[in-house]
């Protein structure tokens, strides 16, 4: 059976997912394959596509779509242009990915822990000063989003000896992390955050949660991990934070625009660590893995697995 794969990016990275994906679905008498490359017959037929940021049109050349597969983790932009198919949107949920989030928001964390950038500028100086070092467990680490990633995230902070504080949406508790919920939570999390990382959907409840409000509302000199989508944190308000203290530090791997334009004022701005997307980028083998179990069941049985909930938005 031939599968459709549909992916805006350039054609190197395009080939190195088709490889994975057929190595992984060879065993189940699958091919993967772009989707110009499909006859005609099978673009007809092809209930299921492999996606990754797809171009809606090419979606919408296939009449007996029902669900596609994703690549990558975050889905606004397939929610805000496909939502009107109707089909289902299956998200990658990868424990890899969680993983390598983990370690990610560990590293930035420790990052800022250990006074990092204040050191790299006093080498800048020649200037030779030692500044107490707290335990980690006298660091509170906030994780806005409490999901796949960020328990993981607070789990991984938790083992290395941070005091961690979820907040979510509406999920359940945890054995060894205390989660907050609603308005009120998210305050008392950001009141208590030494470090705050954001590991939130982009939605319409979360772009621009980072406000003036909410970013005065933190402890004063509390820092900033961002490893989810740039507009969640509004960045006039995130640059007004910094440049009068109230932030000491951002550690930023999304942007409003990416690449991030090269006159954008983060670029040279002190206290802020910009960096190119990279926090966990999804490994071709483990993802290609699990798509393949997820069209395997359909295929074997019509299971569909479950789909991004489109009023929520995530
Ligand atoms: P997920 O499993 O869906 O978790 C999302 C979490 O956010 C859940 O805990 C959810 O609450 C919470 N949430 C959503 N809307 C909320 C709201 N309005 N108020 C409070 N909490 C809210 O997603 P994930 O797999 O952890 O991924 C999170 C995001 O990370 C992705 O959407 C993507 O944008 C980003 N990401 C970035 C990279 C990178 O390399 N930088 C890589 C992968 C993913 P409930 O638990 O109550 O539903």
């Amino acid at each position: 059976m031939l599968l459709p794969f549909c992916g805006r990016m350039d054609a190197p990275a395009r080939a190195g997912w088709i490889e994975a994906l057929n190595a992984a679905l060879a065993a189940h008498g699958v091919e993967v394959r772009a989707l110009a490359d499909l006859p005609p017959e099978a673009r007809a037929q092809a209930e299921v596509a492999i996606v990754a940021n797809p171009d809606p049109a090419e979606l919408r050349a296939l009449p007996a779509l029902r669900w596609v597969q994703s690549l990558w983790a975050g889905v606004e932009r397939m929610v805000a242009e496909l939502s009107d198919l109707p089909i289902t949107l299956v998200r990658l949920e990868d424990p890899q990915l969680a993983a390598t989030m983990a370690e990610a928001v560990l590293a930035w964390t420790l990052y800022l822990h250990r006074d990092m950038p204040r050191y790299a500028r006093q080498q800048q100086a020649r200037h030779w000063q030692q500044h107490p070092l707290p335990l980690p467990g006298e660091r509170t680490v906030g994780i806005l989003g409490f999901g796949n990633l960020g328990r993981a995230a607070g789990e991984r902070l938790l083992a290395n000896g941070f005091k961690v504080l979820g907040w979510r949406r509406s999920g359940g508790e945890h054995d060894d992390i205390p989660v907050e919920r609603g308005e009120d939570g998210l305050s008392r999390v950001l009141a208590l955050a030494d470090i705050l990382v954001v590991l939130l959907p982009l939605t319409p409840e979360t772009r621009g949660l980072l406000d003036e409000a909410r970013l005065a509302h933190m402890k004063r000199g509390a820092s900033l991990i961002n490893f989810a989508r740039g507009p969640i944190a509004l960045e006039a308000a995130l640059l007004d934070a910094l440049s009068r203290g109230q932030l000491a530090h951002a550690v930023l791997d999304v942007f409003d625009a990416e690449p991030l334009p090269p006159a954008h004022p983060y670029w040279a701005h002190p206290d802020i660590t910009v960096l190119p997307h990279i926090s966990a980028p999804t490994h071709l083998g483990t993802a290609s893995r699990l798509v393949a179990q997820n069209i395997a069941a359909f295929l074997a049985k019509g299971n569909i697995p479950p789909g991004v909930d489109l009023t929520r938005g995530y």
